[in-house]
């Protein structure tokens, strides 16, 4: 009987957290739920942003209530985080909510990864056994990525900036998954022929363009599948962030666990 509702919250202006959070917004209108951005100044105190988070998530028309991240450094990004509640952490950032991962249980998942995931069960691609390698270990990429695949029965490796013979590891990958920030670090050659490749990367190169994390032209040659960068997994993590958004508004009105499950 309501529209689901997402309030999306930015500090300061760096240039492209107001693109995104302008996209999250548009996403939402056009879905039909109510999208609504809070701008806030640079200068805001820790105080002032938990006074309006606290606020919203005690509001019945909110669902879903995002920080947009980074913060500026004079703010605690964890305390931060930590206020949003847990049914309305549809950025599933809070650690009820990576915790509840980890023990698979019923939660609402980081949207990135999560939209890696609806990619593959897109493609059709076999999960059970086989070799994943997830590049990156942040806690909104890396990590969630690992254990949704590993859910799925997937072996999985994570690599990260320490990790010795990158290259032979994602050689030997089924489905890999590069979510560091380095353009171009994944190289054709480090692609098994017939793998699926997911880049979630997002760097700006020396023209200016955006471009992924994996040497495109030369993975496809041997990808079965390839995400492009820019229009692969960006617009599906704003996709799964709508859907997280109309799962909490689901529980939030009583519907039972297995509607909720991932
Ligand atoms: P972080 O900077 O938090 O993490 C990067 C990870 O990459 C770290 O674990 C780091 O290792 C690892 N790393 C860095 N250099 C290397 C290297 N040379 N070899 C192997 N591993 C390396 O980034 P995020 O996870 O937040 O984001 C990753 C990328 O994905 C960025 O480009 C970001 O813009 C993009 N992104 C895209 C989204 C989308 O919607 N498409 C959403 C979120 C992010 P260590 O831990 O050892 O430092």
């Amino acid at each position: 009987g309501r529209r689901p509702g997402l309030d999306v919250v930015l500090v300061g202006d760096d240039a492209a957290s107001q693109v995104y959070v302008r996209n999250k917004a548009k996403a939402c209108e056009e879905a039909g739920m109510r999208g609504e951005v809070h701008r806030l100044p640079a200068t805001t105190t820790q105080p002032e942003l938990v006074a309006l988070l606290r606020g919203l998530c005690a509001r019945d028309d909110v669902d879903g209530v995002l920080v947009q991240l980074p913060l500026p450094r004079h703010l605690d990004e964890a305390a931060v985080l930590d206020v949003v509640d847990p049914a309305r952490d549809v950025d599933g950032f809070h650690p009820v909510n990576a915790g509840a991962l980890l023990v698979g249980r019923p939660t609402l998942a980081p949207c990135t990864p999560l939209g890696c995931m609806r990619l593959l069960e897109h493609a059709g691609v076999a999960l059970e056994g086989a070799r994943a390698v997830v590049v990156g270990r942040s806690n909104i990429v890396g990590k969630p990525m690992a254990l949704l695949l590993l859910q799925r029965s997937a072996t999985v490796t994570v690599a990260h900036s320490r990790t010795r013979e990158l290259a032979q590891l994602c050689a030997e990958a089924d489905v890999l998954v590069a979510a560091v920030g380095r353009a171009g670090l994944v190289r054709g050659a480090w692609v098994k022929p017939g793998a699926t490749v997911l880049d979630v990367g997002i760097n700006r190169g020396a023209d200016g363009k955006l471009v992924g994390d994996v040497a495109f032209d030369e993975a496809r040659e041997r990808a079965a599948w390839i995400t492009p960068v820019p229009g692969g997994v960006g617009p599906m993590t704003i996709a799964c962030l709508l859907e997280n958004t109309l799962r909490a508004a689901w529980r939030r009105a009583g519907y039972a666990p297995a509607e909720f499950s991932l």
